[in-house]
């Protein structure tokens, strides 16, 4: 049964019960309808209640300012990579439309682990000359890295290297599969992103897809984009939140007729999607009513965001400090040297020993913990403690940790 094991998921990734409780009624009969929440329209008023109450509750929980619209993308993550991009790359060339000549911008990537390495990937395969011997549409450089730890650490701020006049800067606040995190609004430390260092004007994209919704973000509004992919705190996989300054909100194919642009495919550009409050076309409708009930629960049942935080802390101090002790005696291992660059979402550790790793994830399913298996990239164990995973879930794995 669901009470009797520990989910640890990485994502797609726990959900509150309750919610899906609430849920298994609404896909069979939404609101005494009679109709399941995936048999209405999008265009119906049921749905626009629930995607407005949706966008409602995320303003009341990051105190989301005016001047920013909240999209429900299609894609996932990966798809926002190249999003971010193009919309900002109009943004500029409209910017810059009486130019003689329009200068080849730099991009600058803060690259800190698989996800900010695959976003750079996707923006130089973008970036790429239309033609042989044509110019790139833009040129993406690695402004700090923390590549040469293998991403067990975060750059510290004096190794960033911002270029004066880039289209943007891009970073990943948590990095899902290397366990890493920027710190905490309240706890700033070297490893804190340097906001003052980013040369006025230029936008600031931030990628929360495994940190969204777990504290308060650090510095909001220094932000032009925050995207986040809903399967970890939010909901199920197949939306992805997209917090948009409205300056960045352009009209792509003016810019694309100007010239010196990727092509931008309409279902990217933000404005149309802000233009239509995201149903441009049949947006992923149950996967948003399920964002709707958890963003609802996260604001009437668990104290808004100050609440979550305090309990995603509380659950991160009790983790690595079994973890530590465990370490101490040889027996783990943690990822992430530096303590002030851990993650409190995607917690990442080896098993010490000949053998021993299976005996540990063995031991741990029979004990009722699963998923902890870390990504097949890196190895290892990784317990992701996002916001359905309880208090309790985390001591009894410390607990196991601790007799292992
Ligand atoms: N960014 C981060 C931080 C992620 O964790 C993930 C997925 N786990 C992605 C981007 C990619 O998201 P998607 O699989 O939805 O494309």
């Amino acid at each position: 049964a669901r009470e009797q094991v520990h989910n640890f998921a990485a994502g797609p990734s726990p959900l509150p019960t309750p919610v899906l409780e609430k849920a298994a009624v609404g896909l069979l009969n939404y609101n005494g309808t009679g109709m399941g929440v995936c048999e209405l329209s999008h265009r119906s008023k049921e749905f626009k209640g629930i995607i407005e109450g949706a966008e409602a509750n995320l303003r009341k929980l990051y105190g989301v300012p005016d001047n920013y619209s909240i999209l429900f993308a299609q894609g996932g993550g990966t798809t926002q990579f190249a999003s971010v991009m193009l919309n900002i790359l109009a943004a500029r060339r409209i910017q810059h439309k009486d130019d003689k000549e329009y200068a080849v911008p730099t991009i600058d990537y803060v690259v800190t682990g698989s996800w900010s390495s695959k976003a750079y990937a996707e923006a130089q395969r973008l970036a790429l000359p239309p033609a042989p011997g044509a110019q790139p549409f833009a040129a993406p450089r690695i402004a700090a890295t923390a590549k040469p730890s293998k991403f067990t650490t975060l750059p510290k701020q004096d190794e960033y290297d911002f270029s004066a006049d880039a289209a943007y800067v891009y970073y990943c606040e948590n990095e899902t599969i290397n366990g890493t995190e920027f710190p905490a609004a309240d706890a700033p430390s070297e490893f804190s992103f340097p906001f003052d260092k980013v040369p006025a004007g230029v936008p600031v994209v931030a990628d929360y897809s495994s940190s969204f919704v777990s504290r308060p973000i650090a510095n909001f509004d220094k932000h032009a984009i925050i995207v986040a992919g809903a399967q970890k705190n939010l909901g199920p996989s197949g939306v992805t939140v997209v917090i948009v300054r409205n300056d960045l909100l352009v009209d792509t194919t003016e810019a694309m007729k100007l010239g010196n642009i990727p092509a931008v495919p309409i279902q990217s550009e933000y404005k149309t999607l802000a233009d239509n409050g995201s149903l441009y076309n049949t947006p992923p409708t149950f996967p948003i009513y399920v964002s709707a009930l958890v963003l609802e629960y996260l604001v009437a049942e668990r104290d808004g965001m100050k609440g979550i935080e305090a309990t995603n802390r509380a659950k991160a101090e009790t983790l690595y400090a079994a973890l530590d002790a465990a370490e101490a005696k040889g027996t783990v291992r943690c990822v992430v040297r530096e303590k002030l660059a851990r993650s409190w979402m995607n917690i990442t550790f080896e098993i010490v020993g000949e053998g021993k790793e299976k005996a540990f994830l063995d031991g741990a399913e029979a004990l009722g913990f699963r998923q902890l298996k870390g990504h097949r990239s890196v190895g290892g164990i990784r317990a992701s403690l996002y916001n359905a995973v309880t208090l309790e879930s985390v001591k009894a794995l410390a607990e196991y940790i601790s007799n292992f």
